[in-house]
């Protein structure tokens, strides 16, 4: 497996804005969990009119932090990544304290509801690490099913190459399906600097989630920021990314090994997306097993489109045996 540069080193002082550079403060919401990291970082572009970028969960502190941190400016734009509930939900409020429009691709994507049986059992499991775990809120499940934000809909609806004009800033609009089918990242046209949203962050690859998640698309999503002259990544969650395209090329090879690892597996015998995490994800803590279930089915649903994999239902169910295709 290769390996991939992540950065861990982020403790934020939650609702402390910070200048990250001029023009560009950050606000983080207290919301850390095992899929937010720290918490949600808010952007904020702009000095006496400012955009926001993914105002984040609905909790009450974050709210007053980003009012505060506004102070007198005037919001102009309110610009949503993706509809997950670390991300978008406090976007309403925002937008009613200052009559700035939403702007996303579109509301969640709209997906068939999952098979309440196609579950996997790993069993108990003992959370016996060192993570804030008591600090933990509601919203930690929100790359699971049900962890979607279903009443977002943006007041305006942008398309991948529209370009959004503020205040001595504009921002590309770069359409990155995989982690939701709605991801889209801001381009911030005269700094080089792209809002990365979930797509690519610096302490964890994207979770893949299907159907919403997609890897093919995903994988697409990735080769094409290799386009792109971006100097500087500024994710959700975490630390800058200063070496962008390595990045980026590092998660491409690390998903590429992955698939391989997992045909490889099937080659050998073994037919279970359980079996599967068992031998591969040796490393990581059996908590996470779901999680990984769930990419290592993404995965699987790319392999079975690329007709390399067939599954025994037919219908590329989570529990499903699967074997190579003749
Ligand atoms: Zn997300």
């Amino acid at each position: 497996m290769s390996s991939i540069a992540f950065d861990f080193d982020f403790t934020p002082d939650y609702g402390v804005p910070v200048e990250l550079e001029p023009g560009l403060r950050r606000v983080v919401a207290k919301n850390p969990n095992r899929f937010t990291f720290r918490g949600t970082g808010t952007y904020i572009v702009g000095t006496t009119s400012v955009a926001i970028i993914d105002p984040g969960p609905a909790i009450d502190s974050h709210f007053d932090a980003l009012m505060d941190t506004i102070g007198g400016a005037d919001v102009s734009h309110i610009l949503i990544t993706h509809t997950h509930r670390d991300h978008s939900p406090l976007a309403a409020r925002v937008h009613d304290a200052t009559g700035a429009p939403t702007i996303g691709f579109g509301p969640h994507g709209d997906v068939p509801p999952g098979d309440p049986d196609d579950q996997i059992d790993f069993g108990e499991v003992e959370d016996d690490d060192q993570e804030p775990d008591e600090q933990e809120d509601e919203t930690q499940n929100e790359h699971a099913d049900g962890g979607y934000d279903d009443q977002f809909v943006p007041d305006v609806a942008v398309r991948h190459g529209d370009i959004i004009v503020g205040d001595g800033w504009s921002m590309d609009c770069v359409h990155t399906p995989g982690h939701t089918s709605n991801h889209i990242c801001f381009g911030w046209r005269e700094r080089k600097a792209l809002f990365s949203g979930d797509h690519v962050m610096g302490w964890s690859t994207s979770v893949i989630s299907p159907p919403d998640g997609d890897m093919a698309t995903y994988m697409a999503s990735l080769e094409l920021l290799l386009h792109r002259d971006d100097n500087v990544y500024w994710p959700t969650h975490g630390n800058p990314i200063r070496n962008p395209r390595d990045h980026v090329r590092a998660f491409i090879s690390h998903r590429q090994a992955r698939e391989a690892a997992i045909v490889e597996l099937i080659k050998s015998g073994t037919t279970s997306i359980e079996q599967m995490v068992r031998s591969m994800y040796t490393q990581v803590h059996p908590k996470l097993y779901g999680a990984a279930a769930r990419s290592v089915h993404a995965h699987i649903v790319h392999l079975v489109e690329n007709g390399l994999l067939t599954s025994a239902s037919g219908k590329n169910r989570l529990t499903d045996p699967y074997t190579l295709a003749t």
